[in-house]
């Protein structure tokens, strides 16, 4: 492994943790198999599917320049340890899922994040096709006022309560199981 790329994952993140190493281990197999693709200016070049919002994110954002704010990390939440990453142009795409057997309960935090760090990515994480497509490019929309609150949001998040317009925090949700 690459000790300074995982000390500098460390520093952004806060503290090691068994976490962070899913995230660091999922991108540098990530740029085994895509090629070293990843780079700070990117935009959406390379877009990146986190599946949840744990430590492992920070490594994954570290490392490939992914980020919320750039449009190229998208939260996709399922819980799962999971990401993918695409490359826009090439269409390419890999999701590494985290095994879920993939360590034995009983051994300690340490020996889980060096397991993670160290052991042959094929043990620790299957490599599989996204099962879901390279996500839009980030679009611009208009912003409309909501007429409970007077807040601005994007057009597509407007909701209609008795013909007004409204934003998502003044609407009640209404959901009947699916
Ligand atoms: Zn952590
Ligand atoms: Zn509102």
């Amino acid at each position: 492994m690459n000790k300074k790329l995982w000390d500098e994952c460390v520093t952004f993140h806060g503290h090691e943790c068994p976490g962070l190493a899913i995230g660091y281990r999922a991108a540098e197999i990530a740029k085994e198999q895509l090629g070293d693709i990843f780079s700070p200016e990117f935009d959406e070049e390379v877009v990146c599917v986190s599946e949840n919002d744990a430590c492992g994110v920070d490594a994954v954002q570290w490392i490939t320049g992914c980020t919320i704010g750039k449009g190229n990390l998208i939260y996709k939440p399922s819980g799962k340890m999971a990401f993918s990453f695409f490359i826009r142009e090439t269409g390419q795409g890999i999701r590494l899922v985290m095994k879920p057997n993939a360590f034995d309960d009983n051994i300690s935090r340490e020996e889980l994040q060096k397991y993670i760090l160290e052991a042959p990515a094929e043990e620790v994480f299957w490599v599989k096709k996204p099962n879901y497509k390279i996500p839009q490019r980030a679009r611009l929309f208009k912003s409309v006022i909501c007429e409970n609150c007077g807040e601005a949001s994007p057009e597509y998040k407007m909701r209609l309560v008795d013909g007004k317009r409204v934003c998502i925090d003044c609407f009640d949700d209404y959901e009947r199981g699916w």
